[in-house]
C-alpha cells in the first residue's frame, strides 16, 4: 500500500506514520518529493486497515497495491485450484455438470431426476432441502427428510450431492448428508454462515449474491478460505438489473474475469441466471465457451408440477439433448464433458 501524505504534512506527522506502520510489523519506503511525501508500506502478510490509516494526522489517502482478497487471488496462487469431490475434479479438464430439481419434493421425483441426470452425463445431483424462498407462503423445502432422500439417491445412483445450507447451526446436519455445501445467493454475505462453512470438512459452492459485485463474491470466498476451508467453487447465477424478460441478468463476463482474478473453479447456473428453460441450453453453451468449469442446472421430471422454479427447469429429455449439444462446444475449448 502507498500512504500519500497531505501537502502541508509536518515532519512530525510523517515520523508518526512511519513509526505506527512499523509497529504494525510492516517495512516502509519513504519518498520525499517536491510537492509531498509518500510512504510505501511493505506488508507483513496481513491486509492493512486502510480506513484506520487514513484517519491518522497528516495522511491524505492510501492507495492499495494488492487486491483485498489475498487467499482467493491468483497473484499469490498462480495455478488453478482443482477441488476434488469423491475422486472427481472440479476445475480440471473435465466439465462438471451438477443437475437436479430446485427442491427435493418426493422420493420418486428425486430418483427420476437423479437417474436422468446420471444417464445424460451429469456428475453431481443437486436438490434443495432447505429453500430460501422470497415468499414465506411458498414451499419451504422438506428439511431433514429432503436430506435423507438426497442421501438415498446418492446411494442408488452413486452421484455425489450438493444442497443448500441456510443457517450456521444447520451446517453440522447438512454436512452429514451432503458432499458439497451450497451457499445461496441470498446468503453470500451472511458472515456467520461463511464462517461456519469455512470450518466444515466439505467443499463449498458459493453463489454470487443478487446485487453483488465480482469483488464482493471474492471477498465472501476469502471468508471461507480464511477459516481454513480451501475447497471453494464460485458460481455465477445472474444479478438483478433493469431487464425484465429474464429473471436475472447472467454476467457471462464474470467467468473470464473471475478466472483472471482468482485460482478458484467457476461454474455457471443458467437456470437461475435466466429463469426460462428455453434459455438454459444457449446460455450453457456460452458459459462453457467462456471458460466455465461446470454448470448447475435445474432438471425436473414434470416441470409443470414443480413446487419451485418449474419455469426454468428442464425436462429430462431436454437435459439429455442439451448435454449432447454441449459436447462439441466443450471440445472446441479443450474440455471434455
Ligand atoms: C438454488 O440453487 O436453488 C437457489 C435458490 O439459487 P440462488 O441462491 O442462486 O437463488
Ligand atoms: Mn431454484
Amino acid at each position: 500500500m502507498i500512504v500519500v501524505m497531505k501537502q502541508n504534512a509536518t515532519g512530525a506527522q510523517v515520523a508518526n506514520v512511519l513509526a505506527r506502520v512499523e509497529q504494525l510489523g510492516c517495512r516502509v519506503h519513504l519518498s520525499e518529493g517536491e510537492e509531498r511525501t509518500i510512504i510505501g508500506v511493505i506488508g507483513n502478510g496481513r491486509p492493512l486497515d486502510r480506513e484506520r490509516i487514513e484517519r491518522w494526522e497528516g495522511v491524505e489517502r492510501t492507495v492499495p497495491i494488492l487486491r483485498p482478497f489475498k487467499l482467493a487471488s491468483r497473484d499469490f496462487h498462480p495455478q488453478d485450484t482443482v477441488v476434488s469431490i469423491n475422486g472427481m475434479a472440479v476445475g480440471g479438464r473435465q466439465l462438471i455438470v451438477m443437475a437436479g430439481p430446485c427442491s427435493v419434493e418426493s422420493h420418486d421425483q428425486l430418483l427420476e431426476a437423479a437417474w436422468a441426470v446420471k444417464e445424460a452425463g451429469g456428475c453431481v445431483l443437486r436438490g434443495g432441502a432447505f429453500k430460501p424462498r422470497s415468499s414465506p407462503y411458498s414451499f419451504q423445502g422438506l428439511g431433514e427428510e429432503g436430506l435423507r432422500l438426497l442421501a438415498q439417491a446418492r446411494a442408488e445412483t452413486g452421484l455425489p450431492v450438493v444442497t443448500e445450507v441456510m443457517e450456521p447451526q444447520l451446517v453440522p446436519l447438512v454436512t452429514t448428508y451432503a458432499d458439497i455445501l451450497q451457499i445461496g445467493a441470498r446468503n453470500m454475505q451472511n458472515y456467520a454462515l461463511l464462517h461456519a462453512v469455512g470450518k466444515a470438512q466439505r467443499p463449498v459452492l458459493l453463489k454470487r449474491g443478487l446485487m453483488s459485485t465480482i469483488e464482493e463474491l471474492l471477498m465472501a470466498a476469502e471468508y471461507i478460505l480464511s477459516h481454513g476451508n480451501d475447497r471453494v467453487i464460485l458460481c455465477e447465477r445472474g444479478i438483478r438489473t433493469f431487464e425484465k424478460y429474464t429473471r436475472n441478468t447472467l454476467d457471462i463476463s464474470a467467468v473470464p474475469m473471475l478466472k483472471q482474478l482468482s485460482h478458484l473453479p467457476v461454474i455457471v447456473d443458467p437456470s437461475h441466471g435466466t429463469g426460462k428453460w428455453r434459455l438454459v441450453e444457449p446460455v450453457s453453451r456460452a458459459a462453457v465457451a467462456a471458460g466455465a468449469d461446470g454448470l448447475l442446472i435445474e432438471v425436473h421430471p414434470h416441470p409443470e408440477e414443480a413446487l419451485s422454479d418449474g419455469a426454468q427447469s428442464l425436462r429430462p429429455d431436454r437435459f439429455t439433448s442439451m448435454m449432447r449439444g454441449l459436447r462439441p462446444v466443450a471440445e472446441a475449448v479443450g474440455r471434455t464433458l
